[in-house]
């Protein structure tokens, strides 16, 4: 790909971000248009906010189709921005990486760390905070859709799920009630859905970053029990936390 700067011709580096994530969205504006960029991303929410540069939508078809892209669209460089719980994409650009010989990093937020006043209970996965649930309790599911079937059998628990869309088949869960949107960035509104449900444990994943802290903060005010789920162990190579950071990593290539 060639970019024109003034008379000169100069080639442009592409650049592929595997996205889903505010981190992906900001790091394309801020590379465009000095880069070529590709935002990748899987198609799971409805209405997706557009990133600047170019857009592909949809799987790959795992890590060897993955690198098959990746020659195929001359890419350069690889930014794995995608959510920190997303482990089989990430697995699989850096395998897809290692084969078509590709830079990659990833750019992934750092995860919320509790204060002096948390009490948070720490679980490797849902499946496990699932065996954990006390009896008859009301939890507070903010996990997406995807998972929840690890919840499948706690027919005693009564759940309130949130997620980004309507599903569009029934949930996997005995009681519950599904609302939509994103979370809520007031702590009194986080802590007046609480109130209005009658929760008594929150469960999420952390996922870090201040776009859904908020709930965290009103489930510490109110007293609830907090089960976090930890995040997958991300494969080796570099990571960097800010979009700064990744903008700086790519001027060094
Ligand atoms: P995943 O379990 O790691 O990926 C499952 C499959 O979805 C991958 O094997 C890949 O299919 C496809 N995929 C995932 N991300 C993709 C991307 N950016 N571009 C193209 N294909 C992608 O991921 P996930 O947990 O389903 O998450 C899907 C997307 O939602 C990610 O982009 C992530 O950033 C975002 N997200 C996830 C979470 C979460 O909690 N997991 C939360 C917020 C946002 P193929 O094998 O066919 O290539």
């Amino acid at each position: 790909m060639i970019a024109t700067a003034g008379l000169l011709a100069v080639p442009t580096k592409t650049i592929l971000i595997l996205g889903g994530t505010r981190e992906a969205l900001d790091l394309a504006a801020a590379l465009n248009p000095d880069y070529r960029t590709i935002t990748s991303l899987a198609g799971r929410t409805k209405s997706p906010k557009m990133p600047a540069g170019e857009l592909r939508v949809g799987g790959f078809g795992g890590a060897k189709a993955l690198a098959d892209y990746l020659v195929s669209e001359n890419i350069d460089i690889i930014v794995d921005a995608t959510h920190p719980f997303a482990a089989t994409i990430s697995r699989n650009t850096a395998e897809a990486a290692a084969l078509a010989n590709i830079p990659r990093i990833m750019l992934q937020r750092p995860p919320w760390q509790a204060s002096a006043d948390d009490n948070w209970e720490v679980f490797p996965d849902l499946k496990a905070a699932a065996a954990n649930l006390k009896p008859n309790s009301r939890c507070f599911l903010t996990i997406g859709r995807q998972e929840l079937g690890a919840f499948k059998n706690r027919d005693d628990v009564w759940f309130l799920v949130r997620m980004i869309d309507a599903p569009t088949t029934p949930l996997p869960l005995a009681r519950h009630e599904a609302i939509t949107g994103l979370p809520q960035t007031s702590v009194s509104n986080e802590k007046n859905l609480i109130q209005t449900h009658k929760i008594d444990t929150l469960i999420t994943k952390n996922s870090g970053g201040n776009l859904s802290a908020a709930k965290l903060e009103a489930a510490r005010e109110l007293g609830l029990r907090i089960m976090m789920i930890q995040r997958p162990q991300v494969p080796a190579g570099d990571v960097v936390e800010t979009v700064e950071a990744a903008e700086r990593w790519l001027l060094n290539r």
